[in-house]
């Protein structure tokens, strides 16, 4: 009672900074592969290494990718920016300054439109995207010796900043899927939260709502799992609110989320705070992206989750919680649009029978196996084939089940399987009434209970012929049969 009247007195506004990892080939400066896993300090150069008197080359394809990101959402493209150096001294940084951008970024003025579980839309405001490299990373082993890799020294980056726009803790995940989504389906980032692929920095604060104001801010640093950066904010609200109602003052400084206690715990305060010094990097030429380069890039945007699921309802007819579903990955959206390609009838029942497959047992399965919609063992044309035998009558849903499992082991197309297995639907009409007759002989007892009225027998002698077939044979003409058969002894 006490705590909702304090959670309705204060609202919290969080902005969120996301690195995400570009999938180029080469480091952002020099040529390096950006493979991640090798061994450590393979992937250098004397660029990379941060040595004297070397010239750091931009990658164009970084480029590319962040005017795509940029446009995505809906960003502001500079057709001049800037590269600046960062400096600070670390042990994983060389070079003592990471190349990266300030006063011009390269996008500005963007939104992100994030849906709420009721259905309503809320943009958020991107306040920038900058790209910047990455610095190394420092190994502290079990000798308390610090080792350093620099393999990451130098992979591209992109920073993505949000306005002081989300105001909870569900937002802020609601927004990071949705960034994961869009770097996913462009092709630009590949989203794997455990390599770091996608990290992220959340400023808290919380002020009374009838206050116009912003309160003091608490940044929470680095994290990789959208469900933390959810509990750490929970967290920090909550610590913050506690503040302000035993009438302390939040002191503005960065914190760490300990996944394990479940809290924060100050890492540096602002007096502390780094003062990078930025300036232009004199060894760069400003970054100049003209009309005929972002007209270009233009082209090459993917169509993007929200539009692909509006096609969905509009194509296949399929209800938007499917189309939602569907269309989290694109590597789902496409299993599904590859399986519903080879259907042979072509109506709204079977499309949602291809979603109903896909939503259901791929879905539980790639969950179970945790793997990705391009390991899945199933290629997609063989649930639309499926579909297909389900719909022609081939196999009944029930034995369908059974040849997904087989479809799990070997590979081979529903029909191979259904064939070398004999699964095929039994619907012959004399085959099944010479099982029927057997079944009504040897079962006497239960016609004469249905003779005499006790219909509800009919279901047991229906089930021993379905025993007999192993299940095979079309339920509905069995049922059709018995009736005939019993109703005029
Ligand atoms: P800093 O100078 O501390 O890096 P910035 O103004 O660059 O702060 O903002 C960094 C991030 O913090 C942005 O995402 C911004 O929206 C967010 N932010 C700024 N002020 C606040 C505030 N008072 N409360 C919550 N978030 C904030
Ligand atoms: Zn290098
Ligand atoms: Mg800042």
């Amino acid at each position: 009672m006490q705590s909702n009247a304090i959670e309705t007195k204060y609202e919290p506004v969080i902005g969120l900074e996301v690195h995400a990892q570009m999938l180029t080939e080469s480091k952002a400066f020099c040529a390096c592969s950006t493979e991640f896993g090798r061994e450590p300090n393979h992937n250098v150069c004397p660029v990379c290494l941060g040595m004297p008197g070397v010239l750091p080359v931009l990658n164009k394809k970084l480029v590319d990718y962040i005017v795509l990101m940029g446009l995505a959402t809906n960003c502001t493209i500079a057709p001049r920016s800037v590269l600046a150096r960062k400096n600070y001294f670390y042990p994983d940084l060389p070079k003592g300054y990471q190349i990266s951008q300030y006063e011009e970024p390269i996008c500005r003025n963007g939104y992100v439109e994030i849906e709420h579980k009721d259905g309503s839309r809320k943009k958020i405001g991107i306040t920038r995207i900058h790209m910047e490299e990455d610095a190394g990373k420092s190994i502290h082993d079990r000798d308390a010796e610090t080792l350093i890799d620099l393999n990451r020294s130098g992979v591209p980056l992109i920073e993505i900043v949000t306005e002081p726009d989300i105001r909870s803790a569900e937002e802020a995940y609601l927004y990071l899927t949705k960034i994961k989504q869009l770097v996913t389906y462009l092709g630009i980032c590949d989203g794997n939260m455990e390599e770091g692929s996608l990290r992220c920095d959340a400023n808290v604060s919380i002020r009374r709502k009838d206050q116009d104001t912003f309160g003091t801010k608490t940044e929470v640093k680095n994290m990789n799992s959208f469900r933390y950066v959810e509990k750490a904010l929970d967290y920090e609200i909550n610590r913050q609110i506690a503040l302000c109602e035993s009438g302390e003052k939040v002191v503005q400084e960065t914190v760490l989320w300990d996944e394990n206690k479940g809290i924060t715990t100050p890492m540096r305060s602002k007096e502390e705070a780094h003062d990078y010094r930025y300036f232009p990097d004199p060894d760069l030429v400003p970054v100049v992206v003209d009309e005929s380069w972002s007209e270009k890039i233009r082209t090459r945007l993917p169509e993007l989750p929200a539009e692909r699921r509006d096609r969905f309802v509009a194509d296949y007819n399929l209800p938007k919680y499917d189309a939602d579903v569907l269309t989290v990955s694109r590597e789902l959206a496409d299993y599904y649009e590859a399986a519903v390609q080879v259907l042979k009838s072509k109506n709204d029942r079977s499309a949602k029978n291809v979603s109903n497959w896909v939503m259901g047992e791929v879905l539980r399965v790639a969950n179970e196996r945790a793997v990705s919609m391009s390991e899945f063992p199933i290629p997609p044309a063989h649930i639309g084939e499926l579909v297909n035998l389900i719909q022609d009558g081939t196999i009944s849903g029930k034995i369908a089940k059974d040849v997904f499992e087989f479809m799990l082991e070997d590979r081979q197309s529903p029909a191979e399987i259904v064939k070398k297995r004999g699964l095929r639907q039994v619907s012959d009409i004399s085959e099944i009434e010479s099982i029927v007759r057997q079944t009504i002989e040897t079962h006497p007892e239960q016609v004469t209970q249905y003779q005499g009225g006790k219909t509800k027998v009919l279901g047991f002698l229906v089930g021993q012929v379905m025993r007999a077939t192993k299940g095979k044979a079309n339920p509905q003409i069995v049922n059709d049969i018995i009736k005939k058969l019993l109703d005029v002894v």
